[in-house]
């Protein structure tokens, strides 16, 4: 059976033995998605509040399967997270990034770019190198690349993940906690990551009109963000009501579908033209 999700990705519900055999399936053929073109990054715009300026836009990515037609993330990225597979989906998604932050630019456009990691990434000591020579051949500023990662991709091996980040951050890249308030939501941790911005989960803040402890708990993390000089984004930003509400609180920054869906390079392109030329 399948249902259109609200982002007119298909979702299924499927038996255990089908998922299996869709899990293998995904796995084999992710490589030669990626090679063939079926792979392709979304963006969805990020907007400085109180006004409207766009500062950048967030990637996300997108599989049109020949079989499946278009798949939501939330099936494959585990999948290819689970195999050494999600290296090459970073670097796709990142060099992707790059070109378009670079294109950007050479109109006059200055956003950033925030790329979603996983915690392959975060454990593998190569990676920030790879980003100082993509930002180095894409001549583009490390300020104008964001990484978001979970407070649970950290915290599954510190270790390893926390010289990682102090490295990314050292190029002058900015990190992102993603999903904030999921999760550990360890407070005394937040502290010392080393990280500029926190990224407020949207399940909270969908719920902010309707549900309260959801708007307390919005309202807090813009605090305790504030409070350790983080920029504070808020994402599932889908009415004016919870905007004015986000502007109210001081929150820096908002993302969702009040503004746009994710959109395809040339559809983002076009919304953007027609924001900035009017
Ligand atoms: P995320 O990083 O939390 O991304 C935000 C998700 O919220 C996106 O779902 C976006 O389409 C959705 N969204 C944005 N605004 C709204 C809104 O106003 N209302 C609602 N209801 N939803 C909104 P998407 O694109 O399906 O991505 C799902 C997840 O897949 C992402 O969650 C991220 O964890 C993962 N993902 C996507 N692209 C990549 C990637 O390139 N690499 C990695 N490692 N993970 C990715
Ligand atoms: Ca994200
Ligand atoms: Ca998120
Ligand atoms: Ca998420």
């Amino acid at each position: 059976a399948a249902r259109s999700g609200d982002d007119g990705v298909r979702a299924y519900a499927p038996s255990m033995g089908q998922i299996f055999l869709r899990r293998f399936q995904l796995v084999t053929q992710f490589r030669n998605a990626l090679d063939t073109g079926q792979v392709e990054t979304h963006y969805q715009p990020k907007v400085a509040l109180p006004g409207r300026e766009v500062v950048g836009a967030e990637a996300l990515v997108r599989w049109s399967h020949p079989e499946y037609g278009r798949l939501a993330p939330d099936e494959f990225i585990p999948v290819v997270e689970a195999t050494g597979l999600v290296d090459a989906l970073t670097s796709f998604v990142l060099e992707r990034a790059l070109e378009k932050v670079r294109d950007w630019l050479s109109r006059g456009l200055h956003l950033a770019v925030a790329v979603n990691l996983s915690v392959r990434n975060l454990a593998d000591e190569s990676f920030p190198e790879r980003v100082a020579e993509g930002l180095e051949r894409h001549g583009v500023p490390a300020g104008l690349l964001t990484f978001e990662l979970t407070e649970s991709s950290v915290m599954a091996d510190p270790d390893r993940s926390l010289p990682v980040l102090r490295r990314l951050r050292a190029l002058g890249v900015v990190l992102a906690i993603d999903d904030f308030g999921t999760g550990y939501s360890s407070l005394a941790y937040l502290r010392q990551l080393p990280v500029d911005e926190v990224k407020i989960d949207k399940s909270f803040v969908l719920g902010m009109g309707t549900d309260l402890s959801d708007m307390a708990v919005v309202r807090s993390i813009v605090e305790l963000g504030h409070s350790l000089e983080l920029s504070v984004v808020a994402e599932g930003v889908e009415d004016d009501a919870s905007r004015d509400q986000l502007v109210r609180m001081g929150c820096d920054t908002a993302q969702g579908y009040l503004f746009s869906r994710p959109l395809s390079e040339d559809r983002f392109e076009t919304w953007l033209w027609a924001r900035t030329t009017r």
